[in-house]
This record gives structure tokens, C-alpha cells and sequence, in this order.
């Protein structure tokens, strides 16, 4: 088995936590800000001393090829390099620099390879700067409209359109990754939650990414003075949601344990504490990678009293996502390459989405799991020890390599 660097991935992991470093640890570094473009010159640069070639489609994805020894599409690896505000230097980022790490081995240890191999840097994949969130894998996957994207402002106003012209990275349409010219997709990320280093595992084999709904609940009650309303007489939309909450999470803690569910946001009006709140609104992330379990959480919800202390509720989808499975035969690959390095592993679904799931519906794909140490992620403690990052590229390049020795 080939085995990348420890000391040359903690140098690229060290270097990286320099763009956009807030002092404490973490990083803000937004998609097309100052530091993610000083983060992509810096990826760019050590592409090319590699030998890549590099190329940017018309949303500023990154495109570095290192040839192979015959006429063969390519077998791409990569993430994102943006990252929330006060965020970690592990989140995306990793993806880049195993993949980058994986090549550099290739390179440097004159690793024969019949496949062009890739390392791609997905543009705005956080949405922390611009919504939504995956952007520029939307883009060119087809998900969203590029018009309505370009349009898309950031606190400031300014337009990622206007962002992507100012970057320097605004490539060719011509450059998007293409299904023709490339055979299988890697991406490599940290797992964001604690279920890996709990269970004293290295590698998250991952299956796919899971389905998810989004709701919305209004409840409405009757606005009226907080000194002069018997109890008797209020229509209190707060209280009902209250009521509401307790018996969803009581019905919906019976379902399969591996559902996750967060009621999250709440708005309440007129929010003012001599008046009776008249309409509150709460919202449901359910996520589970089997669609009958969320059809469950659905007819729950749909069992729940139509009304709650007097109030009556509706709910709206605000959006939802169907479970994406990777393709077997890849996510086969990983668990070989695992199980031959010797790590210890189980095979997962992804919670959070990766510009790996959009990608998916182009080119064979699967992901790969890094354990997080406490589960933190999206936060300036997001931290996974550099010897767990070199399991997870070497586990990467030798998935690659397997894949290289299969047919075409
Ligand atoms: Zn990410």
C-alpha cells in the first residue's frame, strides 16, 4: 500500500490555517473574500510545482490535471476551501489538501498512473458569504439557475457575480467538469459529529448522504392584553407551541434511532411581553437515510391534535432533499483501500451535504470520513489530529490507485 507524508500533510494543513485566521484558532475565509483567494493562489502554486495543469470553469471551480500515462478520463478528487465565519481549518479544506497530498505522493514517488488524476476546488460550497449553500456544484450539476446565482447578494450587497468578475478565477463554461472526460469522483471530509471517535474508529466508509425535510409550523392564537385576559379566555400561540414541541420530540424519539431532528428557529408575535403572542412559527430539520423513516416523521406529524391550548397550527415544506447513494462499486473501493491499510472503519451516511451528493448525479462517487474530536464543526475547535488526516489520504490515494487499475 502507498502511504502519503505526515510531516508534509501537517505542513499543508499548517499553511492553509493562515488564510483567513481569526486569532483564535479558527478561520473566516469566504467564498471569494481576500483570504480565500490568497488560500487559492497558494493551491494554485503548488499545483502547478506538481505539474498540473490548472484550469477554472464560469463559476470559479478549480480544475488541476495531472496526466496519466494513457488516453483516459480522469479520476477527480476535492472539496471546498470557503469556510462559515469563525470556522475551522478542517471543514472542506481537508479534502483539498489529502487530494493535494495524495498527488504530491504520486509525483514524488514516481507512482505509475494510467488515469489523468484531478484535484478539484468546489466554489462557495459553505454559502456562509452567498446563498445557498453548494452553489457552484448546483450550477453545473444542473440544480440551480446560474442567472439567479450571479445574483445572489452578499451583507454588503455586493453580488457574487460581481465577486466571481473581481476574483481573477472566472474561467470557461467550456471547463466545467464533464462526465465524458472524467470516471469517478473522491471526497474526503471531516464527519462533523462524534459517532467515529466514540466508537474508536479512523475511516467513515460513506454510502451517501441523507434524505432530509424542512418544515415550518405556524400556530395562531389571539393577541389581547396581558393584564386584563383571564387565563381562561387566551388563545396563546407561544404556550401551544410549547405543547406542540413536547408531544413531536415524545412521538418522535419512537422512530428508528438513527433519525436526527432539530427544532431550531422560532419566531414569535408580537414578541413584546404585555401582549399575548397570536402567531409563532417553528421550524423541523428531520434527516434519516431511509425515505420511509421521514414519510414516518411525515405521519406524525399528520397524527398530532389539530389544535394545541386553543391555538390551531398548519406547517409548510420550506424544502427537503431525497437520500443520494453513492455509487456501490466506488464506495466498495474505499472500504478495500480501508480494510487493506488496516484502519478500522464502518460504513455511514453523511447528515451534512457535500458537493459530492450533486456531483453524484454526473460521475460514480463516494466520500470519505475523517473522525472529528468531540464532534465540533463549523466552530474554531473543529480540530482532527494530523495523523487521522493522513489515514484519511492515504485511504484517498490508494482508493484512487485501485481505481486506476480497473478497466478504462
Ligand atoms: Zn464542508
Amino acid at each position: 500500500m502507498y502511504q502519503c507524508d505526515l510531516a508534509r500533510m501537517d505542513e499543508k494543513i499548517r499553511c492553509f490555517s493562515q488564510f483567513g485566521a481569526t486569532g483564535h484558532g479558527g478561520i473566516t475565509r469566504f467564498s471569494l473574500s481576500p483570504a480565500a483567494l490568497e488560500a487559492r493562489a497558494e493551491f494554485k502554486k503548488r499545483c502547478e510545482s506538481l505539474g498540473m495543469t490548472v484550469v477554472s470553469d464560469d463559476m470559479a471551480n478549480l480544475y488541476a490535471t495531472l496526466p496519466g500515462s494513457e488516453d483516459l478520463p480522469a479520476i477527480a478528487m476535492g472539496s471546498h476551501l470557503d469556510s462559515v465565519r469563525q470556522g475551522g481549518n478542517y471543514d472542506g479544506v481537508l479534502g483539498v489538501l489529502t487530494a493535494l497530498e495524495a498527488a504530491e505522493t504520486v509525483v514524488r514517488n514516481h507512482i505509475p498512473h494510467r488515469h489523468p488524476l484531478k484535484v478539484l476546488v468546489w466554489t462557495n460550497e459553505e454559502g456562509a458569504r452567498f446563498e445557498p449553500a453548494m452553489m457552484s456544484s448546483g450550477v453545473i450539476t444542473g440544480k440551480f439557475s446560474k442567472a439567479a446565482m450571479l445574483a445572489s447578494k452578499d451583507k454588503e450587497g455586493q453580488t457574487f457575480g460581481e465577486a466571481l468578475e473581481a476574483s481573477g478565477y472566472q474561467g470557461d463554461e467550456a471547463n466545467r467538469f464533464d462526465p465524458q472526460k472524467n470516471t469517478a469522483l473522491f471526497e474526503l471530509h471531516i464527519e462533523q459529529g462524534p459517532v467515529l471517535e466514540a466508537e474508536k474508529l479512523k475511516i467513515g466508509v460513506v454510502e451517501g448522504v441523507c434524505g432530509m425535510i424542512n418544515y415550518e409550523f405556524t400556530f395562531r392564537g389571539q393577541a389581547d392584553h396581558a393584564g386584563t385576559t383571564p387565563m381562561s379566555y387566551r388563545k396563546d400561540a407561544l404556550y401551544a407551541a410549547a405543547l406542540f414541541l413536547i408531544k413531536l420530540h415524545e412521538e418522535l424519539d419512537k422512530l428508528d434511532s438513527k433519525l436526527v431532528y432539530t427544532t431550531g428557529k422560532i419566531s414569535c408575535h408580537p414578541d413584546i411581553h404585555t401582549i399575548i403572542p397570536d402567531e409563532v412559527k417553528i421550524t423541523l430539520d428531520a434527516r434519516h437515510q431511509d425515505p420511509a423513516v421521514i414519510d414516518q416523521v411525515i405521519a406524525v406529524i399528520n397524527h398530532l391534535p389539530r389544535t394545541f391550548a386553543g391555538c390551531s397550527w398548519s406547517y409548510e415544506e420550506a424544502w427537503a432533499r431525497k437520500t443520494v447513494q453513492f455509487s456501490p462499486q466506488l464506495v466498495d473501493l474505499v472500504e478495500a483501500s480501508t480494510k487493506a491499510l488496516g484502519y478500522p472503519f464502518k460504513r455511514m451516511y453523511s447528515g451534512p451535504g457535500h458537493d459530492a451528493q450533486y456531483l453524484a448525479d454526473l460521475v460514480p462517487t463516494a466520500m470519505i470520513f475523517v473522525p472529528s474530536v468531540d464532534g465540533h464543526s463549523h466552530c474554531e475547535e473543529e480540530y482532527t489530529p494530523t495523523a487521522d488526516c493522513l489515514n484519511g489520504a492515504n485511504v484517498l490515494l490508494n482508493a484512487v490507485l485501485m481505481r486506476d487499475q480497473e478497466e478504462a
